[in-house]
């Protein structure tokens, strides 16, 4: 049907008898009889000249054939890569006639997220989503022959599985043929890629579709994309090495550049200087300790176990409401209040607080922020997880920059605590996942129970690349031993133990060789080499805030046969 695609034709082209097909993106009556009609595919547009009147509207399928030429001087588009050509004395033919689209096709005009969705097949048509795809698969590509050069084997693991605990809520299949029971899907390939490793297959990987029911937000959809990958007899710098090794070839395959080695920073690190294990390392207003500083402190508010600062450079123009709202801020995210101080010209500090802290203090802090004329300080003193919180987060809403700035910066996070607190019953929650192998220094803190418990450090590593969690991995238990240990503490009895992961467990009874691995989100890496800032736009069918998929309309109520069969029945719905 064709000879060329739209976006294609250059100055080259010129002479060329050629047919082109596509949408039509634009028509211009010129005159009675001539017509300029501006053609898509998904390679970009081409201007056509159509002699003679024909009924075309926008969004029409059409096959044009016609001749190429250079168009007359000073008609020429430099913004379009088909800019200086048209299709000259050009025939139409209609292919599909098409109603007026829902909505304008530039990607200039906003429109309403749900009715995009309700017609994603023409919101596809976008230049946008069109190249995100194209981005999307160029990542799949590279991502896939990374791993295959590095001997890994790609497998595929089943979708309806007994739950994976990931932390998050699954999502449950009713079972027609064992009425009563019920599938969960997998929220990653996890227990399937350890047994993988039982079974001698050495280096897995899958690009794996995963599936979480947690409350939807910009960077999270019920179900994404993850390159999976596992590896047997191999620790953490492997694991880092592979994963690395995959990361930058797929940003090489769609910036054409590679980007150097990735970074190391403890969790440690991560969370004293940045507040958050997954710093956004783009930009300064970094935390400093004052701890040290107020410890013999008069000032009631600064007795605590933690104190820290920020310094806003230039940030001492806030008007008093600016700063309310900040304080505001901070008590939302759960601080007591928050101490502001504006440094003066000759370096002293402004601060409805400042005649509660002595001249050593304030002098201190000066030098301990390096306050400069202009500044704004911003102090938060409280519990020490409370302060790295709250600073983390108001260092982001002050300096986080749009994510098309800034550049990619990569970074591993190492080092993870084994648990990241206790509950109410004073039990360990995992950091990770239940099969993280903790720190050898600090297996013996196992035995300790209680606080003791946080200070152990796991063999668990996060990918992080401008403040977004690309993926989480760890070197994982292949000693039953352990993992009854870890288990137990988790207040994972036996019992538990047996009916939810027993085929692990058993499967290591019979050779488990010491495996580690990794896993990160392909929708969030294309999202931020797209330049986007919500992953529905890198993926071809998302669903809405809300869950709901407004082209389907899935989620759908099921007829009672169906239920019947399922052996279900419904509750009226509670509120
Ligand atoms: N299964 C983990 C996840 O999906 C990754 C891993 O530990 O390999 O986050």
């Amino acid at each position: 049907m064709r000879t060329d695609y739209c976006g294609e034709l250059r100055a080259d082209d010129a002479g060329r008898e050629v047919a082109v097909c596509g949408w039509v993106a634009t028509r211009r009556e010129h005159g009675e009889h001539l017509a300029f009609v501006d053609l898509r595919d998904r390679s970009g547009v081409v201007q056509c000249v159509v002699d003679g009147a024909h009924d075309l509207r926008s969004e029409y399928v059409v096959r044009v054939r016609g001749t190429v030429r250079i168009r007359p001087e000073g008609t020429t588009n430099p913004a379009l890569p088909t800019g200086d050509v048209e299709i000259g004395d050009a025939t139409v033919e209609v292919l599909s006639e098409a109603e007026p689209p829902p909505f304008p096709l530039t990607d200039r005009v906003e429109t309403d997220e749900t009715v995009r969705l309700r017609h994603r097949y023409v919101d596809l048509r976008r230049d946008r989503l069109q190249r995100n795809l194209e981005v999307r698969a160029t990542v799949n590509a590279a991502l896939r022959t990374a791993m295959a050069r590095q001997g890994f084997t790609e497998v595929e693991t089943p979708m309806l599985i007994a739950s994976t605990p990931e932390g998050a809520r699954d999502f449950v299949v009713p079972s027609r043929l064992s009425p009563g029971s019920f599938y969960a899907l997998p929220q990653s390939p996890q227990l399937f890629k350890q047994l993988c490793m039982v079974g001698g297959l050495d280096r897995y990987y899958q690009i794996a579709r995963c599936l979480r029911d947690e409350d939807l937000r910009a960077d999270r959809q019920f179900e994404f994309m993850q390159l999976d990958l596992e590896a047997s007899f191999v620790g953490q710098a492997e694991v880092l090495d592979f994963t690395a090794e995959a990361v930058l070839d797929a940003v090489e395959a769609v910036t054409g550049e590679r980007p150097g080695a990735v970074p190391t920073m403890t969790w440690h690190d991560a969370m004293e200087r940045f507040g958050s294990d997954k710093p956004d390392v783009r930009f300064g207003l970094e935390l400093v300790e004052l701890t040290e500083l107020f410890s013999a402190t008069g000032f009631n508010a600064f007795k605590a176990p933690c104190v820290k600062g920020i310094r806003v450079p230039g940030g001492a123009d806030r008007t008093r409401n600016q700063l309310d709202a900040l304080t505001d801020d901070a008590k939302r995210y759960g601080a007591k209040g928050l101490v502001w101080m504006k440094v003066e010209a000759d370096r002293t500090l402004t601060s409805p607080v400042a005649k509660f802290l002595s001249d050593v203090e304030l002098a201190g802090l000066v030098d301990a922020l390096e306050a400069a004329p202009g500044d704004l300080l911003l102090l938060v003193a409280d519990e020490r997880p409370t302060v790295r919180h709250v600073l983390g987060l108001l260092r982001l809403s002050l300096g986080r920059p749009p994510v098309t700035e800034g550049g990619l910066n990569l970074l591993w996070v190492v080092d993870f605590p084994l648990f990241e607190s206790l509950d109410d019953q004073g039990r360990p929650v995992s950091a990770h996942h239940p099969f993280t192998m903790p720190n050898a220094q600090d297996m013996h803190l196992l035995d300790e129970g209680g606080e003791a418990l946080l200070d152990i450090r796991s063999q668990a590593y996060d990918l992080v690349l401008n403040g977004w969690e690309l993926g989480s991995g760890s070197v994982r238990i292949h000693r039953p031993d352990i993992q009854s240990k870890v288990f137990a503490l988790l207040g994972i009895g036996d019992e538990e133990a047996r009916t939810k992961f027993g085929f692990l467990l058993e499967a290591f009874r019979y050779g488990a060789p010491p495996h580690a691995g990794f896993a990160f989100g392909i929708d969030r890496l294309v999202a931020l080499l797209a330049g986007e800032e919500n992953i529905r736009e890198v993926i071809a069918f998302p669903k809405t805030q809300s869950g709901t998929d407004p082209l389907t309309s899935a989620p759908t109520p099921i007829d009672a046969d169906a239920l019947t069969e399922l052996g279900l029945r419904l509750l009226p719905p509670t509120t």
